[in-house]
């Protein structure tokens, strides 16, 4: 269900920008997804399919970029790239708190790549036709 509300997400807000815009039909949805929102972009494409159904967007191809997620420990203050341990299922890390890569300290903050963002939207934008 994660990533069908993340689809859901990312198809009410890609209809709401088509629409300001005029478009009539969009191709294509560019978006960058966070490392440490554990999706899986398979499964984002696929439920993106199936949440853009009798919209605007139908047909319209989904490209994911995934971007590291960033930490700050408290413990030496580094502050940089996370480095997810390759041990640990996603399934289990969405929990466990995220280690330092420099002390390996687990008194950590996450800074970044906990969402994702629509980056650009190409679409058909609709002929005027006032004149
Ligand atoms: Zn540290």
């Amino acid at each position: 269900m994660h990533e069908f509300s993340a689809a859901c997400s990312i198809v009410d807000t890609a209809v709401e920008a088509a629409k300001s815009n005029n478009a009539t039909k969009v191709s294509i949805v560019n978006v960058e997804v966070g490392e440490f929102t554990f999706l899986v972009p398979e499964q984002l494409v696929f439920n993106f399919e199936i949440a853009s159904r009798n919209s605007i967007l139908e047909g319209a191809e989904l490209r994911i970029k995934t971007v590291k997620g960033r930490l700050l420990c408290n413990d030496c203050r580094f502050e940089g790239e996370s480095q997810i341990d390759p041990n640990i299922p996603n399934q289990i890390a969405v929990f466990a708190p995220m280690k330092c890569p420099k002390c390996g300290g687990s008194s950590t903050k996450i800074t970044g790549g906990k969402d994702f963002v629509i980056t650009s939207i190409e679409a058909e934008i609709a002929e005027s036709t006032a004149g």
